[in-house]
């Protein structure tokens, strides 16, 4: 569908034939009937499209699906049951024991500890990069065994916005592919693939659903990188032996990389989303740039009352002139830097909890980017895990709140902060 952002958002991924329901069904089933063995022998030896059990695909999902690979500009795209699987699977679908991959340091807490504890058991490394490296100091992390670099669109919290050409290019010069997981800018603000990126991950559990509802994540795939070319990916370019020696980037071109992540590593480790979570994610995607407006004007507004306010120490908002990821924001997201802000309590810790404690509109959650405005303490919260160093890394202070600006009446919301400050 050749349309634009606002128009996929509602009528992307389903198309109703003459008589069918308007509004995109739940399939709820887990298997489907074929009139014949040789039919249902011929998907599972990946020669015939079709559902065969929805463990590996369902309508439901495949519609959702089609309308985020729309959405970011990609070939296909698979969801997964959170974005965890998303962020695991997008970069295991590529990456084994003994080899290892680089990402930057300002990532979310919980993926730092699936690269640094739990990928690490798998025999995976990962070596971090901080924004401030240089080139030299970047390509130095590098050797023959690295497979991907991986970075965050809008770093959650640390607020850093990924300059993805520079790390497309950085990546493409080791032939390896730039994954990149835009969360926080959904593809309404950025679309990671048209500066170089070649596979994008969400959690859609944030501003995706945009309600709190359903936990849930996707991969995209560009079907722009030569894995072929590269040499690095047997694991794509060579026959599979788990499907009759089946060779991903032969058979399936352009879409190798997702075709790959669906019928091995879905059907492997069955991190599976719900046909019903995935009709509820439908819905929140219905409003997604409507409502990334509204978030990106109401924070716009909130950041820029926190930096008058002289109970603020200072404020992260990369949509502020002041903020030294300005210029990156004017480049990667110019219609606005998501609902997220980053501010200090003067008087640290302690009067921050109490400003949380007195908010009255906004709510204490662990949960950023819905529809309600919404505030958390990442170092004792969300990022506790983190030794202090890696706190530092990810670019996170001890009186560091992390607001998550919601749709609501800006008058309301700034006057719930203007009341809370003054107690704080
Ligand atoms: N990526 C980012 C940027 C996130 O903020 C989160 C969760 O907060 C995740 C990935 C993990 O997603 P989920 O909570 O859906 O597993």
């Amino acid at each position: 569908m050749d349309y634009r952002t606002e128009t996929l958002c509602i009528q992307g991924g389903y198309q109703p034939q003459n008589g069918e329901p308007r509004v995109l069904p739940i399939y709820q089933s887990t298997t489907y009937k074929y009139d014949s063995a040789d039919h249902l022998g011929d998907l599972f030896d990946l020669k015939a499209d079709g559902h065969m059990y929805t463990r590996i695909s369902n309508p439901t999902v495949a519609a959702v699906e089609e309308k985020i690979a729309a959405l970011e500009g990609g070939v296909a795209a698979m969801c997964t049951s959170s974005g965890q699987a998303a962020s695991l699977m997008s970069i295991f679908n590529i990456t084994s024991a003994g080899q290892n991959f680089v990402s930057l340091s300002t990532i979310y807490g919980g993926t730092t500890n699936l690269f640094a504890v739990t990928m690490k058991r798998m025999g995976i490394e990962v070596r971090f990069l901080t924004p401030d490296m240089t080139d030299e100091e970047a390509d130095a992390l590098f050797d023959e065994n690295t497979r991907l670099v991986f970075g965050e669109t809008i770093a959650n919290p640390a607020l850093n916005v990924l300059d993805i050409e520079r790390y497309a290019a950085l990546a493409h010069r080791h032939g390896v592919p730039l994954i990149v997981d835009n969360t926080f800018a959904t593809p309404v603000l950025c679309r990671p693939f048209e500066y170089g990126a070649d596979i994008v991950m969400h959690s859609t559990t944030k501003y995706m659903d945009g309600h709190a509802t359903v936990v849930g994540g996707v991969i995209v795939d560009s079907g722009n990188f030569d894995w072929a070319a590269s040499g690095k990916y047997p694991e794509l370019t060579t026959p599979d032996e788990s499907y009759h020696g089946v060779v991903y980037t032969e058979q399936f071109g352009k879409s190798a990389y997702i075709t790959k992540a669906r019928v091995q590593l879905m059907r492997d480790l069955g991190s599976t989303p719900q046909p019903l979570a995935m009709f509820i994610l439908n819905i929140g995607l219905e409003t997604l740039a409507l409502r990334m407006e509204r978030h990106c004007q109401n924070a716009q507004a909130v950041a820029k009352f926190l930096e008058k306010h002289e109970k603020v120490s200072w404020v992260n908002y990369p949509g502020l002139a002041a903020s030294d990821q300005h210029a990156l924001a004017e480049k990667y997201l110019p219609n606005g830097c998501c609902g997220v802000i980053s501010f200090g309590v003067k008087g640290g810790r302690e009067a921050a909890v109490r400003f949380m404690d007195s908010l009255k509109l906004a709510a204490v959650v662990v949960h950023v980017a819905d529809a309600r405005t919404s505030v958390l303490h990442p170092a004792s919260t969300t990022h506790r895990q983190l030794t202090d160093e890696q706190l530092v890394a990810t670019g996170i202070s001890p009186d560091m709140v992390r607001l998550s600006v919601g749709i609501e009446n800006i008058d309301d919301i700034l006057a719930d902060l203007e009341q809370a400050l003054a107690k704080a």
